[in-house]
């Protein structure tokens, strides 16, 4: 009875929302609730195991941890023994963990010859309650579902607060240029803003009616929550269209809150602030004493240049859409991309992953969760990026508020990313190997699209299609690639809305390019790995 859920749904959200909305908390609070959470990691982890897993007969974590024999008081004398990550490692070695493509409903889970079918929605924390659903699962039933958990929401916060007044950008006047429901990124910054008294006080979304359809039930989601506010005496601004190429109406915005507040703040993904800065550039802004918080995409030189030379700064930060932030920019950075890692609410190991289609291994980040809001129960979870943990002493206010472990060049080496979207590789797969063949001719051996980044900075998903393969017009093969996206799940929707605008995808008339070990890979979205200067991200094999 999907109207009923829906409805249920709306009680629950909008019943929490009201309470929701009167609550603010204090940088002090904020500062004492991570304090607590710091001290009390263990406790609050063996909490989440004993409730969400053992608690939960339905948990797909429980065939693994049977497999690997282990109760959950061999857990609890492990976390005493040996502390929270060794725990964490044996319980990988032992079978314990979950690949990205297995969180995602994507795979089976298969551990020693045992085949364990499992679905996104198993991993769903059972005792959530006030939360919105934004997106549902596609025809293929392997969508991905984002739930906007109130509680979640507000126990991300004090990260945020923390992180940003250490950047001196907690309460500058904000604006955003994130997306509208399904995508839940404005919403969810819109609400956060009512927790630290600091609502944005413009909302620009790159959804327009013209570019994609949203389902009622997220158009009303959307009216709901910014009457409520409204209600409330609130100042919910109302998400104004505004497409990428009118990135200069962002740049004004700025032009013009620089002139009568002075310092302000705009939230957003990387390439997008990237064309906001390109606008400014074009039409002589200086955006000196503007600040950029992105995310979505990682701030790569070439991105990062365009962005300082406006005189505008910006602060990284790095999130796991299923756990929320996972860190953020260092204050005093020994790089574009240095960050501080939030272990008060998750955990953190490595552990050495092979790469499809290369002769390389990286050192794979494997989160688990800590505190009871977690839309998702994270035990050892793999989300497909890596990097490196480095405790490092850098005297910015962040180490102070103990978050001393540092990540650094931290990338995805299997997740499409550009312009902020991300989509799972195997989404795309289909398209390659089927689609295009038997639309344009060829074998799932004539296609392979790469991730490259072009001259301006722009990340470029590139279709190279093998000369061989005879076609008449390269722009209908772009349009078939999209239009199967938009078909694909909502979040392939949502990513065909974005790449198509900023015209993400290119053919180029090449042979694809195959490993020295001779394997082919349909997605390649390492080259940067390759390239001279990142030699280091390698693992010496
Ligand atoms: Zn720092």
């Amino acid at each position: 009875m999907p109207f009923l859920d829906d409805l249920k749904m709306y009680t629950r959200f909008v019943w929490g929302l009201k309470k929701f909305l009167r609550h603010t908390i204090t940088l002090k609070e904020a500062k004492e609730i991570v304090k607590k959470r710091l001290e009390d990691r263990e406790a609050n982890f063996l909490r989440l195991v004993r409730k969400g897993i053992f608690g939960y007969p339905k948990s797909p974590y429980l065939p693994l941890l049977k497999l690997a024999q282990c109760e959950i008081g061999d857990i609890e004398n492990m976390v005493h023994k040996r502390g929270l990550e060794n725990t964490l490692r044996s319980l990988r070695e032992a079978g314990v963990f979950v690949t990205f493509e297995e969180f995602k409903g994507r795979a089976p889970m298969v551990r020693g010859g045992k085949v364990i079918p499992v679905e996104a929605r198993g991993f769903d924390n059972p005792y959530l309650s006030h939360y919105y659903e934004a997106s549902s699962s596609g025809s293929t039933g392997a969508g991905t579902r984002v739930a906007i958990d109130l509680d979640h929401l507000a126990a991300l916060t004090p990260n945020i607060m923390l992180s940003n007044d250490a950047h001196g950008i907690l309460y500058l006047p904000t604006c955003l240029w994130f997306g509208t429901l399904p995508d839940n990124t404005g919403i969810e910054n819109l609400l956060r803003g009512v927790l630290f008294k600091n609502i944005p006080c413009k909302w620009f979304s790159p959804i327009t009616k013209k570019n994609f359809r949203p389902a009622l039930k997220n158009k009303i989601a959307t009216h709901c929550t910014i009457l409520s506010g409204r209600i409330l005496g609130l100042h919910f601004p109302w998400p104004q269209p505004v497409t990428l190429d009118q990135a200069n109406q962002v740049a004004h915005w700025a032009k013009n809150t620089l002139m009568a507040h002075g310092p302000c703040l705009i939230r957003t993904h990387v390439s997008m602030a990237v064309r906001i800065c390109l606008a400014a550039q074009e039409e002589g802004i200086d955006l000196t004493g503007l600040a950029f918080v992105i995310g979505g995409e990682p701030p790569t030189p070439a991105k990062v240049g365009e962005i300082t030379r406006t005189g505008a700064r910006f602060a990284p930060s790095y999130w796991f859409v299923e756990a929320g932030i996972v860190g953020f920019g260092c204050a005093s950075p020994v790089d574009n991309n240095d960050l501080h890692f939030f272990k008060d609410r998750l955990a953190l190991i490595q552990c050495p992953i092979q790469v499809p289609g290369f002769d390389i291994k990286v050192n794979a980040f494997c989160y688990t969760s800590l505190l009871p809001s977690t839309p998702k129960i994270i035990l050892n979870v793999e989300n497909d990026d890596y990097g490196d943990i480095e405790i490092r002493s850098c005297g910015c206010p962040m180490e102070e508020y103990g978050f001393s472990e540092h990540l650094r060049h931290v990338r995805s080496f299997r997740k499409l990313t550009g312009e902020g979207v991300t989509l799972v590789g195997s989404e795309i797969l289909k398209i390659l190997e089927e689609v295009l063949p038997a639309r344009f001719g060829g074998s799932p051996l004539d296609y392979q699209l790469v991730e490259e980044e072009d001259e301006q900075g722009f990340t470029r998903l590139s279709l190279l299609v093998n000369p061989k393969v005879e076609i008449r017009d390269e722009k209908e093969v772009i349009q078939t690639l999209l239009e199967e996206l938009g078909r694909s799940s909502v979040a392939a929707d949502l990513a065909r809305t974005i790449w198509e605008q900023a015209k993400t995808f290119r053919v180029r008339r090449i042979s694809p390019i195959w490993t020295n070990a001779g394997k082919f890979m349909p997605l390649r979205l390492m080259e940067r790995v390759l390239s001279p200067d990142q030699e280091d991200d390698k693992i010496k094999t």
